[in-house]
């Protein structure tokens, strides 16, 4: 009987192994997708401002383009340019994240003045587009990487700019228990449910051609998401379609428990 006991309990250790490996191999297979899928993606983001540049100079080259026509491609080979210059910044900034996942370097810092930095430095963008731009910030310590906590607020509100048409955009902050909790709404198209859950992966945009027109690479939500989650924390959005979207994430306040999990680590 002792035998029988053991066989039972062997098989059933033998079963948990397989169904672990199993869903082990699932996983990485799913890994594998992700990335392939990536590098598909990356190949053809690249190539086509490549091959437009190519037929711009080509053009450009020849002798009997009308001085017009000369002008306006030679702009548009130098705004494919820019798309791929921001594309391979974007790029760099991933594998950076990738590589070290985990790696942040926090410092002590008031929030309130980064955003009053970052306000200051996409104003013009704003006021360009006839929109309100406001902050309601008291000042607050937090404890985070603030190099990259201005990469996060910089594309959260240059996002909110760049997909409203009229009205505002807000930037808001408070405290929240042991945490700052920052919010950027605007009153823009917004984003319909069917692609909430998905602005976060990279390349995903809702309308790609107006994105690309805008100089977005489609990697601004996948890098804000990699930085907060290496902050041990998440973003979090709302919207309503033709109403406006609401982004928020929450940092440790300086002192806190939250921020002293975050053990300052080698350079990035
Ligand atoms: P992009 O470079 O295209 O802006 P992001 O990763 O920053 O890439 O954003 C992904 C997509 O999410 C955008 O293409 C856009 O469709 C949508 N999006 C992001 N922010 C907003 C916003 N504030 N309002 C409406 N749509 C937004």
């Amino acid at each position: 009987r002792t035998r029988t006991k053991e066989f039972t309990a062997l098989t059933r250790s033998l079963n948990r192994m397989a169904s672990q490996f199993r869903q082990d191999i699932g996983e990485l297979k799913q890994a594998q997708r992700v990335q392939s899928e990536f590098i598909g993606n990356v190949s053809h983001e690249v190539k086509n401002p490549i091959f437009a540049v190519f037929g711009y100079l080509e053009a450009l080259a020849s002798d009997t383009l009308p001085a017009e026509q000369r002008k306006r491609y030679a702009q548009k080979g130098l705004a494919n340019l820019h798309r791929l210059n921001n594309l391979f910044s974007d790029l760099i900034e991933i594998a950076k994240l990738e590589y070290r996942e985990d790696m942040v370097r926090p410092e002590t810092f008031d929030l309130q003045e980064l955003i009053e930095e970052i306000g200051e430095m996409l104003e013009p963008k704003a006021v360009d587009k006839g929109l309100e731009l406001s902050f309601e910030n008291p000042s607050v310590m937090v404890y985070a990487d603030r190099n990259r906590i201005r990469q996060v607020l910089t594309n959260l509100i240059d996002n909110a700019i760049s997909y409203t048409d009229e009205g505002s955009v807000r930037c808001r902050m408070r405290r929240h228990l042991n945490q700052a909790r920052v919010e950027v709404v605007d009153t823009g198209r917004g984003i319909g449910a069917e692609h909430l859950d998905r602005i976060f992966e990279r390349f995903y945009r809702v309308d790609t051609a107006r994105s690309r027109k805008m100089g977005g690479t489609g990697l601004g939500l996948a890098i804000t998401k990699q930085i907060l989650e290496a902050h041990g924390t998440t973003p979090h959005v709302e919207s309503t379609k033709g109403r406006g979207t609401r982004f928020w994430f929450e940092l440790p306040l300086e002192g806190s428990d939250e921020a002293d999990s975050l053990v300052p680590e080698a350079e990035f």
